[in-house]
């Protein structure tokens, strides 16, 4: 079959490799489609080496048919059309003790521990499967969607940590992707008024067309500025940083209104560290919080919220190429030209 093998940092291809074979209790997935997240970029460059093994398939935002079924397996059948929840928690852990399964210390997960989706065929074990990250997708639902399901639980675990909420105004800085569908969670969450800050004009005005209040460039326009004067000095209830660039954290603070919260969801780029008057969270009583994966309620409750028709994921999948074309999708990804881009067969 043919998979985009990865043997170091900066080396990958598309080659011919032997299919996976699959044991009892398993499923072989035939990929739908993979798309192409940020932190598979950062692997694929080398930046993020963490439970990243060498050769490996990565790819983790995935849906398919089911293909093959192992012996024992009852839930699923050959041409089941599913998308897989690719992260299994230990459950035993103390962060799954304290019901943050989305932080387990013993996770493991397809496109890390178990070859992932930019492959023809991918094997889901059996634990997966048992714990119930085999999700069946309806007839109306496509595989776009499907795979986009993980980063929309991922935002949604952001969004829950956040405490995004009726009447909120929310501050979304980048509208990739990611900001995006924290921009449709927040106004599916009942805000009243979504502020997005970003540098490119296709997703400003992507932005416009899914329901932003008010797109801002910050390049162009003082961001603390306008947000002062949309919320009549108070500041942000919510905001959420999309972007991983530590420099603008400090500034941000300052936008949120206090007892105001401030999520960093974006994982931050090199060593992630930067200077912030502690002051500003002191005063003005600021909660900062992190964000990190999903649990499986989050999965679950994003794809009944894509299904439902309240979050669109379809018109994010700009780009599709076919393994074969890896190296240009990723040079796509890489270049900010679209939104998500897509890897099928
Ligand atoms: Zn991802
Ligand atoms: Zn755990």
């Amino acid at each position: 079959m043919k998979a985009v093998v990865l043997r170091g940092a900066g080396q990958f291809a598309c080659e011919e490799i032997c299919p996976p074979v699959i044991g009892p209790g398993e499923l072989l997935l035939q990929l739908g489609r993979a798309a192409i997240c940020g932190t598979d970029l950062r692997i694929l460059e080398g930046k993020k080496t963490k439970d990243v093994r060498y050769p490996s398939v990565i790819g983790h935002e995935i849906s398919g048919t089911v293909y093959q079924v192992g012996e024992g397996v009852s839930t699923f059948q050959k041409g089941d059309r599913v998308a897989v929840a690719n992260v299994l928690p230990c459950g035993d852990c103390p962060s799954c003790l304290a019901g943050r399964s989305n932080a387990c210390q013993a996770r493991l997960a397809i496109g890390y521990q178990y070859d992932g989706g930019f492959a023809e065929y991918v094997r889901i074990p059996a634990a997966f499967l048992e714990h119930g990250n085999v999700f069946r997708l309806p007839e109306t639902v496509s595989f776009e969607t499907g795979a986009l399901l993980e980063p929309l639980a991922c935002c949604l675990r952001g969004q829950r940590n956040a405490g995004v909420s009726f009447l909120d105004t929310v501050l979304i800085v980048g509208a990739g992707p990611i900001g995006l569908m924290h921009l449709q969670l927040s106004l599916a969450a009942g805000a009243r008024c979504v502020i997005v800050s970003e540098i490119n004009g296709m997703r400003r005005e992507k932005a416009q067309t899914l329901g932003a209040h008010m797109v801002i460039d910050p390049e162009r326009e003082d961001l603390t500025e306008r947000v002062r004067e949309a919320t009549g000095g108070a500041g942000v209830d919510r905001m959420i940083l999309a972007i991983g660039a530590p420099a603008i954290v400090n500034g941000l603070l300052g936008i949120v209104r206090k007892g105001g919260t401030a999520c960093l969801f974006a994982g931050f780029a090199g060593k992630g560290t930067c200077s912030i008057d502690a002051n500003i969270i002191h005063y003005n009583e600021i909660h900062v919080c992190g964000s990190t994966a999903y649990t499986r309620q989050d999965y679950r409750d994003a794809a009944a919220l894509a299904i439902g028709g309240k979050i669109d994921l379809e018109s994010l999948a700009t780009h599709c190429f076919p393994l074969e074309q890896f190296q240009e999708a990723y040079e796509t990804c890489r270049s900010g030209a679209g939104l998500k881009i897509m890897i099928r067969r």
